[in-house]
């Protein structure tokens, strides 16, 4: 080989390399919940967002199903998940040092933007007994799995509680997915799961079963943790959303954060917020729970000294943030 030859050998492979960096695909993963839940179609639906514009940002995402809320939370902070989804209480618990994190706040926690509004609901098999709140003792009722949001509000709600506390319900900690089949077949009588509506999970057990969905409005201390708490709102499932319900639903609930890391590229979280904003219309007809979804709602049920440079940078390009 001459030394032209392997000048212009080298080039070439310099060339290659420095290509192949230049182009270097990024791959983000979402940490989202249960299949059959809202977070896990609305990691989809962000996903669908970002790799619709792959070839210009380079940015590959894809989802995982997870434990929901606690967990993703936990696993960015170990370092093993770019992104996820979680309620905005716990958010509001992991940035504070509170509730599931009250050993350590997590200083690196940053916001993305909100989602959807999620409502604490308490579905029950018709025949189970149970018409109230107060029905619950004695039963078993399902208080979400280990890792869940879910389980953090039910036992928030249940510590407040003076009429029924965890120690008076058979509690049990299926993965909201399994409930619609334990309900039927009536492993359990009841079960929570703090989720955006409709969901698939209650289509499942209203389909499968005859349910009823049991308002939590007059329940004492779901009243007294509204009225302390900035992250709690009273919400309406409204009657006929799922088989054989046919009467409103009043109960609280939080709102879906997308949440990282203060570590994660400006870039990503740019582009991620980005490629919503530009394309709303078609990002709100990806899940019926985004219905009533404003750009501006993207800003709510969080503190914005949380929300990740990145965010703030798209959120004011396009005039959403002032
Ligand atoms: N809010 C639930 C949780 O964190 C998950 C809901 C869903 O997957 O849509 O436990």
């Amino acid at each position: 080989m001459s030394s032209f030859d392997r000048l212009i050998k080298s080039t070439v492979v310099a060339g290659m390399l420095a290509g192949t960096s230049a182009f270097a695909t990024e791959f983000i993963t979402i940490g989202t919940g249960g299949v059959t839940g809202v977070y896990y179609p609305t990691g989809g639906a962000i996903c669908r967002m970002m790799n619709k514009v792959k070839k210009d940002t380079g940015i590959k995402c894809t989802v995982e199903s997870t434990g929901g809320s606690v967990y993703n939370i936990k696993t960015i902070k170990a370092g093993e998940l770019d992104f996820g989804i979680a309620q905005s209480d716990v958010v509001y618990q992991a940035a504070n040092g509170t509730g599931k994190f009250k050993d350590a706040p997590y200083k690196d926690l940053r916001v993305v933007m909100s989602i959807h509004p999620e409502l604490l609901t308490l579905a029950v098999r018709k025949d189970s007994g149970i018409k109230a709140f107060a029905d619950l003792k004695g039963k078993v009722i399902n208080i979400g799995n280990p890792g869940s949001g879910n389980e953090a509000t039910v036992k928030m709600l249940l510590e407040n509680s003076k009429t029924v506390k965890l120690a008076d319900i058979k509690a049990e900690q299926l993965k909201a997915a399994e409930c619609p089949n334990a309900l039927k077949d009536k492993k359990i009588d009841g079960y929570f799961y703090m989720v955006g509506h409709p969901t698939a999970n209650f289509k499942d057990a209203a389909n499968s079963t005859d349910i009823d969905l049991i308002s939590l409005k007059d329940v004492p201390a779901a009243q007294k943790l509204v009225e302390e708490k900035s992250y709690y709102a009273w919400g309406t499932i409204p009657a006929g959303m799922y088989k054989g319900v046919d009467h409103d639903t009043v109960t609280y609930g939080v709102k879906a954060v997308l949440v990282t890391s203060s570590k994660a590229s400006e870039k990503a979280v740019y582009s991620m917020v980005k490629s919503i904003l530009d394309n709303f219309d078609k990002f709100k007809k990806l899940h019926p729970a985004y219905k009533n979804l404003t750009k501006e709602d993207l800003l709510k049920g969080f503190d914005h000294k949380l929300l990740h440079p990145g965010a703030v940078k798209a959120f004011k390009e396009a005039g959403v943030l002032k």
